[in-house]
């Protein structure tokens, strides 16, 4: 693979071993659709580590064996891609970046990335908007990006909005991200402008310790997407933007209960089919409102009925993304038996005592947090959640088996 940056521009050429259709670091097969894609606003005198990184998380999935840069990356970066991914990559010959004083949140206005930055008041936004591509048709026209990048203006926060059409690098499955790092990319290349020490995500417990969504449903300490000494944890470290998950301890409820209940309650956007609000009609609505149901402890509000497609996960056995969550909303949810939910529950013994442990923050996730951030997000969640049990941390380690 080789790389070349000008002016926000990145062109990646493949070498004869490269495929397009590759794998993103958590297994998800991702085919290219162009060779080509651009950030809106970034500067041309990044650190050469920062260039290279940031295009690192466009190209990862399509590069085998080797990826050459345009300027001169520390031996530090070449070492990190080398021991990561088994990548040679080159030419080496700069001083490394050393990590600067700031945190900034990569905000995407969801609960859980609001609720990360709830954990810091202070701290400054990096917001990516999606934009389309010049050469790449628009198939998700009622994607939002805007009302998003409006909302997180409204916060009032410090705010870099990076205009981006990156995801549009994606043939199939839709547009998204080549790897979630990719998120981040003005992020990394606006690191020196902003002194970035830390880029705070909102990835949650289920993200980061229980192999959620899409993944796998174990217990993962050695998360290669998110755990500091994962294979992206050490490449971002070698840039001096360690990856921080101020919400890494606790569950989308906890997530949902803090996005909910913070001066940010009305910036919250987990659903950007509506413009006026979440479209409640979607897959992605269903499962908050599940949530959401349970943390007010009330019915299921929802027009989904069962014989909607969407409803159609929900008729089949287990498992399911944020499977957690369901147990957690199955337990708690009035009536949840009379609703699209009602054959997902015959599948689960699950009751409040025996799900409360989604209600507590995992301590292990707030020792990860590098020094300068860690006292104010331990702080945090012993005010605001309370840390688990002995008991309840063996329910997170024996996740899945
Ligand atoms: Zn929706």
């Amino acid at each position: 693979m080789r790389v070349t940056w000008s002016g926000g521009v990145l062109t990646f050429r493949l070498d004869p071993e490269d495929e397009i259709t590759g794998h993103a670091s958590d297994g998800h097969p991702v085919k290219l659709a162009i060779n080509s894609c651009s950030l809106s606003d970034v500067p041309d005198d990044a650190h050469p580590d920062l260039f290279a990184v940031a295009a690192w998380t466009v190209v990862a999935p399509w590069t085998r064996r080797r990826i050459t840069f345009d300027r001169a990356v520390s031996a530090e970066v070449a070492a990190a891609l080398h021991e990561g991914w088994g990548i040679e990559a080159g030419p080496v010959g700069a001083e490394p970046r050393p990590a600067g004083s700031t945190l900034a949140i990569s905000y995407s206005g969801g609960a859980d990335s609001v609720a990360a930055a709830t954990v810091y008041p202070e701290a400054p936004f990096v917001h990516f908007q999606r934009v389309p591509h010049a050469r790449v048709p628009n198939r998700w026209p009622h994607y939002r990006s805007d009302v998003l990048a409006k909302l997180a203006r409204g916060t009032g926060r410090d705010l870099t909005i990076i205009r981006s059409d990156l995801e549009y690098t994606l043939a199939e499955p839709r547009p998204g991200y080549p790897e979630h790092q990719a998120v981040a990319a003005g992020a990394l290349l606006s690191a020196d402008r902003l002194g970035l020490g830390g880029l705070g995500f909102g990835y949650e417990m289920g993200s980061r310790w229980l192999g959620g969504g899409r993944y796998l449903l174990r217990y993962t300490p050695d998360n290669d997407l998110w755990a500091p000494h994962g294979k992206w944890g050490r490449l971002f470290a070698a840039v001096g933007v360690h990856i921080v998950l101020p919400v890494g301890g606790v569950s989308e409820a906890v997530t949902m209960r803090l996005a909910l209940g913070s001066d940010l309650k009305d910036s919250v956007r987990w659903c950007l089919r509506g413009t006026d609000g979440p479209c409640r009609t979607c897959g992605k609505c269903l499962y908050k409102e599940l949530i959401q149901a349970a943390i007010e402890r009330r019915p299921l509000d929802t027009p989904i009925t069962a014989d909607r497609p969407v409803a159609r996960k929900w008729m089949r056995p287990p498992p399911y993304g944020g499977q957690e969550m369901v147990q957690y909303g199955l337990a708690r949810v009035p009536g949840i038996e009379n609703t699209v939910f009602a054959t997902a529950l015959t599948y689960f013994d699950v009751t409040e005592e025996s799900t409360s442990w989604l209600d507590h923050c995992y301590p292990k996730a707030i020792d990860e947090i590098p020094e300068p951030w860690r006292e104010r997000a331990a702080a945090f969640m012993a005010a605001e959640v309370g840390f688990m049990t002995d008991d309840e941390v063996r329910r997170v380690e024996s996740w899945g088996s």
